[in-house]
C-alpha cells in the first residue's frame, strides 16, 4: 500500500511523499496514525546536533488505531486505539530479560533507526503497541511517550508525597514531570522561561513558578539556602549548565533526576556527588512488572485534560515544515506540537 509520509531530505527540510508500505509481518501491527508529536530530540536534527538519514520518517510519539494485526500479536485486534512505546529491542539479552530494555545494546527507536509515525500508516513490532484506556483518543495516546520518561525517572528517585521538587525547564518533559509529581502528591516549584510555559505550569498545579531571570534566581537562592529541594528534575539538556544548577540546588542527600538530553560534554562540580545522588532517565522500560509506558497511560487517564493542555499547536501532515518551525520557535508559545494525520 501507499502511505503519505514526511521524509528527511537534508538536515532542515522534510519532504511529503508516498512511500510503499508492506503488510505487517506476523509479529507486527500496522497502525493508522492519528497523532504524532514533535519531540525536542527531533529538533536536534534540524539544529544539526544529529545527522539525518535521508528518506527516513521521523516521529516517535505516536497514537493511532491498529489497522492490521499480525497473526502472532495476541493482545490487540483491528480497530484498537494504541500508543506506541518506540523502543525496539532484541528481547533476549540480559538487560531485556529483566525488563531493562531501554539499555539493550541492540535497541533502536521507531522514528530514528526505524521509520516513525509522521506517516499515514506504519508497521511496528506488536509488543510496542499498548492498548489505550477507554476514553482516550490518538492525541492522548501519543502523549504517553513523553510522559514515560518521567514515570521511569520518578520511580528511580523514589519520590515520596511529602517531598518538594524543583523542576528545571517547562517544555513537554518538564511539564510532563510536573503532572507525574502532582499525581504522586508531592510539591513542586518550576523554573520556566516563556510566558505560556509559566501559565501552563500554574494550571497544572505548580506550587510556585520561577522565571529564568534576576527575581527568579533570587527566589531560587533563598529556597536553596534553606534546603528546600529534596529532589531536582533537570529537563533542559542541550549544551547548558543545568546539571550544575541541579546539583547546587538539591539539598544534601537529595536526588537529581536528569531527563534532559545533552549533546556535548558538560563539566560538573563532582564535589557535590559526595552527598548528592544523580540518575538519568532518557528512555524507560519495565523493571518492576509494569511498563513505565503503561504507568504513563494510567497517569494520563486520571489527568486527561491537563495532559492535553500540553498540546498547543496542531497541524496537518502536509504542513510538517511549519509544524517543526513552530516547535523550534518558543516565542510562538509552543509546548507540544502535534501532527494530526488521519
Ligand atoms: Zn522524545
Ligand atoms: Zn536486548
Amino acid at each position: 500500500m501507499k502511505s503519505l509520509s514526511a521524509t528527511w531530505t537534508d538536515s532542515k527540510v522534510l519532504n511529503i511523499e508516498y512511500i510503499n508500505l508492506s503488510d505487517p509481518q506476523d509479529d507486527e501491527v500496522q497502525i493508522k496514525v492519528g497523532s504524532a508529536g514533535i519531540c525536542g530530540s527531533d529538533l536536534h536534527y534540524i539544529r544539526g546536533d544529529k545527522p539525518v538519514t535521508v528518506g527516513s520518517i521521523p516521529g516517535h510519539e505516536i497514537g493511532g488505531f491498529a489497522s492490521a494485526v499480525g497473526k502472532n500479536v495476541k493482545h490487540l485486534k483491528e480497530g484498537d486505539l494504541v500508543g506506541i512505546e518506540p523502543v525496539v529491542r532484541c528481547g533476549v539479552c540480559r538487560f531485556c530479560i529483566t525488563g531493562a530494555y531501554q539499555v539493550c545494546g541492540d535497541r533502536g527507536l521507531v522514528g530514528e533507526m526505524f521509520n516513525g509515525g509522521m506517516s499515514e500508516y506504519i508497521n511496528v513490532p506488536g509488543y510496542t503497541a499498548f492498548k489505550a484506556p477507554n476514553g482516550f483518543d490518538s492525541e492522548l495516546a501519543a502523549l504517553a511517550e513523553p510522559l514515560s520518561c518521567s514515570a521511569y525517572g520518578l520511580e528511580r528517585i523514589n519520590l515520596r508525597s511529602h517531598e518538594n521538587v524543583l523542576i528545571i525547564g517547562a517544555g513537554t518533559v518538564g511539564l510532563g514531570a510536573l503532572i507525574g509529581v502532582k499525581a504522586m502528591g508531592a510539591s513542586s516549584i518550576v523554573i520556566a522561561r516563556h510566558p505560556k510555559q509559566k501559565e501552563t505550569a500554574f494550571k497544572l498545579g505548580a506550587d510556585e513558578v520561577l522565571g529564568d531571570d534576576e527575581p527568579g534566581r533570587d527566589r531560587l537562592n533563598e529556597l536553596v539556602k534553606v534546603h528546600a529541594f529534596d529532589a531536582v528534575i533537570e529537563t533542559v539538556g542541550g549544551h547548558g549548565d543545568t546539571l550544575n544548577q541541579s546539583l547546587e540546588s538539591v539539598r544534601p542527600l537529595g536526588r537529581v533526576l536528569v531527563l534532559g538530553v545533552f549533546f556535548s560534554k558538560v563539566s560538573i562540580d563532582a564535589f557535590y556527588l559526595l552527598d548528592r545522588e544523580m540518575v538519568g532517565a532518557v528512555l524507560y522500560g519495565n523493571m518492576k512488572g509494569k511498563p513505565n509506558f503503561q504507568m504513563a497511560l494510567d497517569v494520563i487517564n486520571d489527568h486527561k485534560e491537563s495532559t492535553r493542555s500540553l498540546v498547543t499547536h496542531r497541524y496537518k501532515l502536509n504542513d510538517v515544515q511549519t509544524a517543526f518551525s513552530s516547535a523550534m520557535d518558543k516565542s510562538k508559545e509552543s509546548i507540544k506540537v502535534h501532527l494530526q494525520i488521519n
